[in-house]
């Protein structure tokens, strides 16, 4: 977010560089259950990024000392792949990814029954396969999909999604152009169910009303986000029409 102000990113016909409106979100897929060894798992994609979220557990939680008598801990891991963009990332964690494990974790301490789990360690992994701004929002998503795969209990789905300031207008969803040359990002999470803010960040400045406006947006943003991940929820466990009884067995398989 460099908020160079002369990189002209809203053309005169008012729509933005890939052809969308203000309050406009990009693409988004997501699908539930993708992976064979996870206990839950989502694949991604929003515009550019491509992201894949594991959930494992609950465990035990090891070391030992790392247990809660009372409840279970969350470990997250977010992980941007060398070659998710331009200049390759050097593998292993950076300043970056360890803040953005950490506060994905505690967005989802605040919506997992932790309790339900004493000792145990419930581990969160989300593998950025390739990157075009609005990562921590993707991975939040897809994380929140994996982690009710996995049949843990939460008390809401988490919806991600950001705001911004581009050419000095309030927009949802940045892009990777908007991001860089853009003048402030404000992502949020979302406890779809309860509307209780589980994470919020800022990139830049905003003024107050600027603020109001794009955390609005924000707002509804993680509303049409929740619907792809209860969509993506309901194909993944709609019940499969039976295949048809064979004669005699009453209809017991
Ligand atoms: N980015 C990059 N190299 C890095 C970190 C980030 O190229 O080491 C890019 C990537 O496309 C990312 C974007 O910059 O999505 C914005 O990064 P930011 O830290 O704002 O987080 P995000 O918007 O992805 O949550």
């Amino acid at each position: 977010m460099s908020g160079v102000g002369n990189v002209k990113l809203i053309g005169d016909d008012g729509k933005r560089i890939d052809g969308r409106a203000l309050n406009e979100l990009r693409p988004i897929k997501m699908e539930a259950g993708v992976l064979k060894r996870a206990e839950g798992s989502c694949y991604l994609e929003w515009g550019g990024n491509k992201v894949i979220a594991a959930v494992y557990g609950p465990r035990e939680a090891q070391p030992r000392h790392s247990q809660k008598v009372d409840r279970a801990i969350v470990q997250c891991r977010y992980n941007m792949a060398p070659f998710s963009v331009d200049e390759r990332k050097r593998p292993g964690p950076d300043r970056r990814s360890i803040e953005l494990s950490k506060v994905i974790g505690h967005a989802f301490e605040n919506v997992i029954l932790l309790d339900k789990y004493p000792k145990s360690s419930i581990d969160i992994f989300i593998e950025v396969l390739q990157a075009d701004a609005g990562t921590r929002c993707a991975g939040l998503t897809a994380a929140s999909v994996a982690l009710a795969d996995a049949g843990i209990p939460m008390r809401s789905l988490v919806a991600a999604c950001a705001a911004g300031r581009i050419n000095g207008k309030v927009c949802l969803d940045l892009c990777k152009e908007e991001d860089n040359y853009g003048d402030a990002d404000l992502p949020i999470g979302v406890a779809a169910r309860t509307g209780e803010i589980v994470l919020m960040q800022m990139d830049g400045d905003l003024s107050g009303e600027e603020f109001d406006e794009a955390f609005k947006l924000a707002i509804e943003g993680c509303a049409k986000v929740n619907e792809i991940q209860r969509q993506a929820l309901m194909n993944r466990y709609r019940s499969e029409p039976q295949p048809m009884a064979a004669e005699g067995n009453g209809g017991v398989c």
